[in-house]
């Protein structure tokens, strides 16, 4: 269910905590890009390898590369990108503003009743599917759709467009500036499939086989909202596998399943997702799906698997003019592989995980009022996954507290802390997700027994000293 409070809550926890601050704040922002601070690198970075090791590392016939961001501006010819990458937009002549048509259209059924928002959309999809522009310009008038800044209804016409952000390369001025102009891509895929050949033959790889890359990816978004939801510059994990042509549909198959199965290791329950099976199919598909998470503003995509067919292949091996074909020593034939894609957005992940983490627990008794926020991140994830908090800063406590660090640093992120009162640093490391805190007290200079303390449960046990980093290496053990 949409939750905007949740949503607002979520932003300013990340600000504060250093998650997720504005790019260029202290010149007022930059529209749709954002930075990481010191706890939200460490959150995506551990995103971003649990999904590296679950492709690469559990697969034999998958490996990783890393492309470069500029590519030959051919490729995006080839890709279809710089005839197809565009979205259909609408202005507004009064207020000036730029709507994305489907945004636009959506906004208003999220305000009708059921049924009628399920027919305007049945609608809208069908006019969409059929790139019917003046038909989409009359649904907007006739349901008296009016912008959310003028309220009116003074629309120009609706246009394409190209959503990829073009610059120059090299220091010579051309008399043609389209010569030197290169794109940022808009995303990680078409290094692959250019690389297609390269890995195949030096890494000897047999269909079928996938290559995974994550990296950066740009798009001009023309509306850009909901947090790092929806960014200009981003970051994207995507996974082609190339299989013969024919069995796409079993592996396409195989990949929605696997994929799922990801997502729900995450520890998120089933309920909050939902598979989207695409009606406009994108110009290289022939099968297409979202997995769609429940965020605070409903459910919306996170990650897209794709039958892509042999359309990129295809297309640079005509535009390039070398062969990308495979020879499949099994049947005896030359062919270009089809491919199964699956593209993950590493952001919109991060997101989800504050969203399905984020909880404001009111923990008041008889006798107090109480409440924290806590991030019940999993500890796989977490930025930090021990704090280790000596109950004094003196009797030799320190002293123990830096010897479990120093034991543990190599292993996984701690966090030492010995200011302020135990409950206040504990309220610190919930507000950033921190599974598990030991506290060093002067019964562990008799015994060598800490305190550990859950962070989900708020329960507290003594365990043993030497029992602290494994028991922490176990809750992180990814597979
Ligand atoms: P949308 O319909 O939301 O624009 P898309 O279908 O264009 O997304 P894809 O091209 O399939 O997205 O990209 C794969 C993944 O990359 C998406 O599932 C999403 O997680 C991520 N992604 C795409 N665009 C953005 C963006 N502007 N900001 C953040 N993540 C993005």
């Amino acid at each position: 269910m949409a939750n905007e409070n949740q949503l607002q809550s979520i932003i300013a926890h990340c600000k504060e905590y250093g998650f997720i601050f504005q790019s260029s704040e202290i010149y007022d922002g930059l529209g749709a890009v954002y930075d990481y601070g010191q706890y939200g690198a460490e959150l995506k970075k551990n995103i971003r390898d649990y999904w590296w090791k679950s492709m690469t590392q559990m697969h034999d016939n998958i490996v990783g590369i890393d492309a470069a961001i500029f590519m030959h501006p051919t490729v995006w010819k080839a890709s279809g990108h710089v005839d197809n990458f565009s979205d259909p937009m609408i202005d507004n002549r009064d207020s000036k503003k730029r709507y994305r048509v489907d945004h636009l259209i959506e906004a208003h059924a999220e305000t009708l009743e059921k049924e009628a928002a399920d027919a305007l959309l049945q609608k809208m999809d069908s006019l969409l599917a059929a790139d019917d522009f003046a038909g989409l310009k009359t649904l907007i008038e006739e349901n008296k759709i009016k912008c959310s800044v003028s309220d009116t209804a003074n629309w120009t016409d609706v246009r394409q467009f190209n959503l990829m952000f073009a610059t120059e390369m090299g220091a010579v001025a051309s008399d043609n500036p389209e010569e030197n102009k290169v794109y940022l891509r808009p995303e990680t895929a078409q290094g692959i499939f250019v690389n297609f050949l390269n890995v195949q033959k030096t890494g000897r790889m047999k269909i079928p086989f996938g290559i995974a890359q994550t990296g950066k990816a740009f798009r001009n978004e023309i509306v850009a909202r909901g947090f790092i939801f929806r960014m200009r510059e981003f970051e994207q994990m995507e996974m082609q596998f190339f299989v013969r042509p024919g069995t796409q549909k079993e592996w396409y198959e195989y990949w929605k399943e696997t994929r799922m199965k990801w997502h729900l290791s995450l520890g998120i329950p089933q309920e909050h997702y939902r598979f989207h099976d695409h009606v406009k199919l994108a110009h290289y598909a022939d099968a297409a799906c979202d997995i769609e998470y429940d965020f605070p503003m409903g459910f919306k995509e996170v990650e897209g698997i794709h039958s892509r067919t042999d359309f990129d292949l295809k297309n640079h091996q005509q535009f390039s003019g070398k062969k990308l074909t495979y020879f499949d020593t099994e049947l005896n034939q030359h062919y270009i592989p089809y491919v199964v894609e699956t593209s993950i957005g590493l952001d919109r992940t991060v997101m989800m995980l504050l969203s399905e983490a984020y909880k404001e627990e009111d923990l008041s008794t008889e006798e107090k009022k109480d409440s924290r926020v806590v991030l019940k991140f999993p500890p796989l994830v977490a930025p930090i996954k021990l704090a280790i908090l000596p109950l004094l800063k003196k009797d030799g406590l320190p002293e123990i507290a830096r010897e479990l660090q120093n034991e543990c640093r190599p292993y996984f992120k701690c966090f030492y802390e010995e200011k302020d009162t135990i409950g206040k640093r504990y309220r610190r490391q919930d507000a950033i997700g921190t599974p598990f805190c030991v506290t060093i007290d002067h019964q562990t200079k008799e015994d060598q027994t800490v305190t550990i303390r859950y962070r989900d449960e708020m329960t507290q046990e003594r365990i043993h000293i030497s029992q602290v980093r494994e028991l922490v290496m176990k809750a992180i053990q990814a597979f």
